[in-house]
């Protein structure tokens, strides 16, 4: 765990410039500390567990490297008493790490099996303030809407307009924007206070397909 930590700081000070972040938010590295990672990665990869990088979950789709999980989190700029938006619950523990820094997180999955074993494993480690509901993240999830922070776990080609739609002025959305084998570039959508939409551009990723984009296009 020392030796993951201080791997995501020495990437954090390699990319300040593209980030604009110098260092790890202690909360965050608090978050980090406080969060099993081996109970979210298959048995046969637990010895990576703790490694600073992405890992197979089955169904084709990844954990993410823990210092894009950081990073990703960091651009949030998450208030304790805020809600936060997953797109992309995958094995679960992007959203285990949000739920330390606020007070609900809704998290959709795209793969039905994959959102029932996260539940499971929340339930298991005793997460009460995540809500894991099978679906296709594009159209955000309404009834909770507006949140204080959108968090996007697979590449789209654009920025799903929902999303938008349901992000709390002031508010900010960090999603990686690109096509499946070529570029990506995770951007950071802040949305202001009297609604307009401003797009930065961070860094380049790599990130699983955003599944079901055009199902009703
Ligand atoms: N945040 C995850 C990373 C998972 S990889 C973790 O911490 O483990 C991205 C996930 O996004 C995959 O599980 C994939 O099935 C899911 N996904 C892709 N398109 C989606 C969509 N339209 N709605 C919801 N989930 C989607």
């Amino acid at each position: 765990m020392q030796q993951m930590l201080e791997t995501i700081e020495s990437e954090y000070s390699i990319t300040r410039r593209m980030t604009g972040i110098k260092s790890l938010d202690p909360r965050i590295k608090q978050a980090i500390l406080d969060t099993p990672r081996d109970k979210f990665v298959p048995r046969a990869y637990l010895g990576n567990a703790y490694n600073n990088r992405p890992l197979p979950i089955g169904h084709g789709q990844t954990i993410s490297q823990p210092y894009i999980v950081a990073l990703m989190t960091d651009l949030l700029q998450l208030d304790q008493d805020g809600s936060v938006l997953e797109i992309g619950t995958g094995s679960g523990y992007q959203a285990a790490i949000l739920s330390k820094l606020c007070r609900q997180v809704y998290t959709i999955e795209y793969v039905a099996t994959l959102a029932e074993m996260a539940r499971a494993r929340f339930e298991k480690l005793g997460y009460r303030n995540i809500e894991c509901r099978a679906g296709n993240g594009y159209y955000g999830w309404p009834e909770y809407a507006p949140f204080d922070g959108t968090i996007v776990t697979a590449a789209a080609t654009h920025i799903p307009p929902a999303l938008i739609e349901q992000l709390k002025p002031g508010s900010r959305m960090v999603i990686p924007v690109g096509q499946q084998y070529g570029r990506q570039v995770l951007k950071r959508v802040t949305k202001n206070n009297d609604d307009s939409v401003e797009v930065d551009d961070i860094l380049d990723v790599a990130f699983v397909p955003f599944q079901g984009e055009r199902d009703e296009q």
